[in-house]
């Protein structure tokens, strides 16, 4: 038998939060359940690598109060482990069967990991992943962030402002080398040295090993990092494991929805990390970044009241180390071909860069340069199809103005 809900959300994270909001604006009264595997209920996430380090938020800011704002009904601490879509039944980890009209897998992604996670091996994601991090990064506390990707580079930026002598360990040749141009590289980098972060480039790791209250850190081809704890940003693998106990088809790791952001099955929805869509500019894909799991994850709310809205919404994203910070729209890469615009006498301080691909626009950089998403958007659809770039310069620089 078990209970019955009208709308069921797996995953307590972001675009659960904003779906649960979607399905209010549509549905007043019908009951929803959410499930999410982690001890609190839907919070901001982003913070957890800035502002909380800043001082510019505590952690009571960044609840989303869900329950307060939709009325939902939220399990913590509870993992949905099977899914009977014919059925619709959902299965808990701790023996719960879940009857539902609707459902939407908001399960995100779960970090890549090279040892057993302690409270001094963090591979950084949660609110709990903070509380242990705060805790040992006391001033003068040795912390070694392992990995040069966005989260890596935040957590190595609030650490130090936090007053931890931290190392930056990453595989590529300065912080920032695999997305940015080498300008732009360099402003990071002197960034790192004005806060005394000690950079160790062209590491990878490849065992982590605990020692009373010590942690070291081994490398194929260097001597190996001693330090009271570690922070790991790796990346993360989509949560598909219960689309495929479902048997909803999943590509690239992700749960493939259609624009309505239905699954194979049309009363099981997925939305934000996991899903992977049918983006109106850029193409089929999966995008981690919060615009695309709020955005996503509200239109989802709405369809599954009643489907008849596309997710047309090609995101933004955004990152913040010390005091620089960009948005961004499309995939940015230092493997493509990249044409820096830069404000006048404001090199490497304001201006865009566009990413070619096949001599299209396939990413924007709006580096310091604000609102100005909607016209990056312009450019990735005017210039988007291969071979639509014959002279970059003339045709991209100006575009948007570097204000
Ligand atoms: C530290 C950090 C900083 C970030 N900063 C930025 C930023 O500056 N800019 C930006 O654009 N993006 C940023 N992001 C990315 C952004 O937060 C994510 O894209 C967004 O949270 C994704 O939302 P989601 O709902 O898909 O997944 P999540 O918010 O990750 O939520 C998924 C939830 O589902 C739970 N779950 C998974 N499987 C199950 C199951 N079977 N049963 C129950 N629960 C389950 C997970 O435990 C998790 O709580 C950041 C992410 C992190 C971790």
């Amino acid at each position: 038998m078990g209970v019955e809900y009208k709308y069921v959300i797996v995953g307590a994270g972001m675009s659960a939060h904003s779906a649960a909001r979607g399905i209010r604006e549509r549905d007043l009264v019908g009951s929803i359940l959410m499930i999410g595997q982690e001890p609190d209920s839907p919070y901001d996430r982003p913070p957890l690598t800035k502002d909380l380090w800043k001082g510019d938020k505590t952690l009571a800011d960044i609840d989303l109060h869900t329950a307060e704002k939709t009325d939902a009904e939220i399990w913590t601490g509870v993992r949905a482990t099977s899914l009977n879509p014919d059925t619709h039944t959902l299965i808990t980890d701790d023996g719960r069967t879940v009857n539902y009209e609707k459902l939407l897998l908001a399960t995100g992604g779960s970090p890549h990991t090279i040892s057993q996670p302690s409270d001094r091996v963090i591979y950084f994601r949660t609110k709990h992943d903070y509380e242990l991090l705060r805790a040992l990064a006391q001033p003068g506390t040795s912390i070694a962030v392992l990995g040069g990707g966005f989260i890596g580079l935040e957590i190595a930026a609030g650490l130090a402002l936090a007053g931890a002598q931290v190392t930056l360990i990453i595989s590529d040749d300065s912080p920032g080398s695999l997305v940015y141009p080498p300008g732009l590289c360099g402003v990071i980098s002197q960034k790192f040295a004005d806060h005394d972060v000690r950079v160790l480039t062209g590491r990878i790791a490849s065992e982590i090993q605990e020692e009373k209250d010590k942690v070291n850190i081994y490398f194929d081809a260097h001597p190996a990092v001693h330090v009271d704890g570690v922070v790991a940003g790796f990346g993360i693998t989509p949560n598909n494991a219960l689309a495929l106990d479902g048997g909803l088809p999943t590509e690239a790791g992700g749960v493939v929805v259609d624009a309505m952001l239905r699954t194979s099955d049309s009363d099981v929805f997925a939305a934000g990390d996991v899903a992977y869509y049918p983006d109106d500019i850029l193409g089929r894909r999966r995008i981690e970044h919060v615009d695309n799991a709020q955005s996503m994850g509200k239109t989802a709310g709405h369809n599954m009241v009643r489907a008849d809205e596309r997710y047309v919404h090609t995101p933004y994203f955004y990152s913040d180390i010390f005091d620089l910070g960009y948005e961004a729209v499309g995939r940015l890469g230092s493997q493509f071909d990249m044409v820096e615009d830069w404000a006048p006498g404001k090199t490497n301080k304001t201006g865009v860069v566009y990413y070619l691909e096949d001599r299209a626009v396939v990413g924007v950089l709006l580096w310091n340069v604000w609102d100005s998403t909607d016209l990056a958007r312009e450019v990735l659809k005017e210039f988007g199809e291969p071979g639509s770039v014959g002279n970059p310069a003339k045709q991209l620089k100006g575009q948007i103005p570097t204000r």
